[in-house]
């Protein structure tokens, strides 16, 4: 078995110092009282608000999370580490737990939703509970192949420490309880706001989606575009989020700057159909059709599980990143097939044929570390298990009658 120690990783501190660490943050802007406060000292304490929102929303969460573009290698690191900056955990911690958020946004087992817990814990207390303390590393393997990357996961708290030192070696104590503790409790509690604030109350829902996310132009002020939440329920895969050129979204405006210089490129966009074309009948649709996706993730899961029985821990560990690969691949084909339904329906049977092979490729991945009496046996079930539930696909009048197999 190889390589799979890396996904075993656990908290190495316990969870009251989470507690501890979040309280005192906040306790700490008091001393601003103590320092007063000049006009620099709020022009440093927006400036460090501004470059680490920019690297939470868009580094972790667009890049990271979505892969919505992408990035040179010094680009991907420059994300990474101003994201660190905000104080959110580490880069695989945020990214595992919001690519879950997604994958079951407002049912019982997300992680933040205020339709099913409480405001408060969906705005903060989801981060600060047991339960979420551990990252499920077979969520990000995508991003564990960067040791730079799982390098600053993991010591998050070194720059965190280094950034507030800068600080105080520039602007000394006031600028450390404005440029750092009172920036970092305003960006905590408006990147916070997403949970609680963009998934109730008020805003708009331009698409019909199967979780409860709104549009909200405060929180896309304060958030750099990502107050467009229903928007990007819709389309989670897209780099912008604001889709009309009234929903103001400076996240994108800097991508696109950046994408002149060479630094971050395929910024993926929805298609002009999707954003032109949101009919009801057309949008009950697409909602059929998401639920149907996310049938298909609990069948295709459940498949792997059954055909797996015997399997030892090792190779659990293996088939949890074989169903994370798998997650990555119904998400294309959920992207493709949209799309393929407002441009060419009559080609709908293109993405399901991609996503036969995929799954096949998916497969490969695990030989090494899966006994070949299960990874022989998966394909033909996880093949069985996809034309099963394609009878019950709100696209199926679309499909070809004869189900196409992959080689
Ligand atoms: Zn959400
Ligand atoms: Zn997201």
């Amino acid at each position: 078995m190889s390589g799979l120690a890396q996904f075993k990783k656990a908290p190495t501190y316990p969870n009251y110092l989470d507690y501890i660490g979040y309280s005192a943050i906040h306790v700490a802007c008091l001393g601003a009282i103590w320092t007063g406060v000049t006009v620099t000292d709020i022009i440093v304490c927006a400036a460090s608000y501004f470059v680490r929102m920019f690297g939470v929303m868009v580094g972790f969460h667009r890049y990271f999370s979505h892969r919505s573009f992408k990035a040179t290698r010094g680009t991907q690191f420059a994300l990474a580490l101003l994201g660190t900056l905000g104080v959110q955990k580490g880069v695989l911690w945020w990214a595992a737990h919001h690519r879950f958020h997604h994958r079951y946004s407002d049912t019982e087992v997300d992680v933040h939703s205020p339709m099913q817990r409480s405001f408060l814990y969906s705005h903060c207390g989801w981060q600060l509970d047991k339960k979420n303390r551990g990252t499920d590393y077979t969520r990000v393997a995508d991003l564990m192949k960067y040791p730079e990357i799982v390098w600053l996961n993991d010591w998050d708290l070194i720059p965190q420490a280094l950034y507030a030192g800068v600080i105080f070696v520039f602007f000394g104590w006031s600028g450390v309880f404005w440029g750092f503790f009172i920036s970092t409790i305003l960006l905590w509690h408006a990147i916070h706001g997403i949970g609680s604030f963009g998934h109730r109350f008020g805003g708009y829902r331009r698409f019909i989606t199967t979780d409860n996310s709104r549009n909200k132009w405060f929180l896309a002020i304060l958030l750099l575009g990502e107050g467009w939440h229903n928007n990007h329920h819709f389309y989670p895969s897209s780099a912008r989020q604001g889709f009309v050129w009234w929903e103001i979204d400076i996240g994108y405006y800097i991508l696109k700057v950046l994408s002149w210089f060479g630094l971050v490129w395929d910024l993926r966009v929805p298609p002009e159909e999707l954003i032109s074309n949101p009919e009801p009948s057309v949008q009950s649709t697409m909602k059929r059709f998401a639920a149907w996706v996310q049938g298909l993730r609990k069948s295709l899961h459940r498949s792997v599980d059954e055909n797996a029985k015997d399997a030892t821990d090792d190779e659990k560990l293996a088939l949890n990143i074989f169903k994370q690969g798998l997650e990555a691949r119904i998400d294309a084909f959920d992207a493709d097939a949209t799309n393929l339904m407002l441009k060419d329906p009559g080609r709908l049977g293109d993405a399901e044929l991609r996503l036969r092979s995929a799954m096949v490729e998916e497969t490969q991945h695990i030989k090494e570390n899966v006994s070949a009496s299960i990874t022989a046996a998966l394909p033909e079930a996880l093949q069985r298990e996809l034309s099963r539930s394609l009878t019950t696909c709100p696209f199926r009048h679309l499909l070809p009658k004869e189900a196409p197999h992959a080689a």
